[in-house]
């Protein structure tokens, strides 16, 4: 099978990508969502800062100005694109309609139009994704907009992919991983990008079904390492699949803008806290890319422990919070 993306999913692996079809609850789409956003808004302020910088003065909560002087509580890319995938989502309204074109037109609209903005602008925007828009904007097919080359690997997929994990009820699982790699396309078009992806959401699904962080890491990797394998880029996730990344020190884990580091980076801050609060701490402060290691833990780290976890301070303070509520509450309504 293989229709969105590039990354074939043999017939006769597919009883592997067994998932639980139920509907996700509401209150699963809020704390994942919200999750990823308070995660992106912790980071913005200190985006590139370095480890050292952080180690001295480590972010505690919310902070104002910064790299992009930007009031606190301001979010960033990261959700924005979270945020008009689940806008398209809910526009499609069912699977039957499920198409890449509405999530394409709200990604250019929101680079063109400042839709899903936390403040009414876009101030942080990564290359592929504005390469990919550029061609979305001249008539490209939204399959083939991201960038395939190997330097296009950067976590612009990764970082707006979890909501794909709630269409668990529109599609079987080989149906969904294959839609998932065709989401990442759009933006990103090579195989390291879509892989990454694929064992995102995988664990996302795991956490879903109630398994622990180390649970949901380990069936996902069971899962999808059989889909994998035989790919000429599965060996750049070898330290996901020998299923030990928690042993990792710190030292090897870097929060950086390359996406196999990105999804390491946020995995081993949510596999090494036992709270919402210290897996979104801990991402920030491990510096470089900080807002989005931070809500790509985020997002991981708010289904796991659900929407009471996150400080209410946080919450009350993100930009736009009734907005999201809303949005996440339209998708429940159509899964
Ligand atoms: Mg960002």
């Amino acid at each position: 099978m293989m229709q969105w993306g590039t990354i074939a999913i043999p017939e006769s692996l597919t009883e592997r990508l067994l998932i639980n079809q139920q509907p996700v609850s509401i209150a699963q789409i809020r704390s994942g969502l919200l999750g990823l956003c308070v995660g992106d808004a912790l980071g913005v302020p200190v985006e590139f800062s370095g480890r050292s910088t952080r180690l001295d003065d480590p972010v505690t909560g919310l902070r104002g100005w910064g790299t992009w002087n930007q009031p606190p509580g301001t979010w960033s890319d990261d959700s924005s694109l979270t945020l008009c995938l689940v806008d398209g989502l809910v526009a499609m309204g069912g699977p039957a309609q499920f198409s890449l074109q509405p999530i394409a037109d709200r990604f250019c609209a929101w680079y063109g139009d400042n839709l899903w903005t936390a403040r009414g602008e876009v101030f942080d925007v990564g290359g592929a994704t504005a390469r990919a828009i550029n061609r979305l904007r001249s008539g490209c097919d939204p399959r083939q907009a991201g960038g395939t080359d190997e330097r296009s690997n950067g976590n612009g997929a990764l970082m707006r992919i979890l909501p794909m994990a709630w269409l668990r009820s529109w599609f079987t699982g080989a149906a969904l991983l294959d839609r998932v790699h065709g989401v990442a396309c759009i933006t990103h078009g090579h195989a390291r990008s879509q892989i990454a992806c694929g064992l995102y959401v995988w664990i996302a699904l795991g956490l879903l079904e109630g398994r622990s962080p180390q649970e949901a890491y380990r069936w996902a990797i069971q899962s999808l390492s059989p889909i994998y394998a035989n790919h000429p880029e599965a060996h750049h996730f070898d330290r996901l699949w020998a299923g030990d990344l928690a042993q990792q020190p710190i030292d090897t884990i870097r929060g950086s803008g390359y996406v196999v580091n990105a999804l390491e980076a946020a995995l081993w801050c949510l596999l090494t806290t036992d709270s919402y609060t210290a897996a979104v701490l801990q991402a920030v402060n491990l510096g470089e890319d900080t807002d989005t290691t931070a809500a790509i833990a985020g997002g991981l780290a708010g289904l796991c422990y659900g929407l009471a976890a996150i400080p209410a301070d946080w919450l009350a303070g993100l930009a736009r919070q009734a907005d999201i509520v809303d949005l996440g509450d339209r998708l429940a309504a159509v899964l």
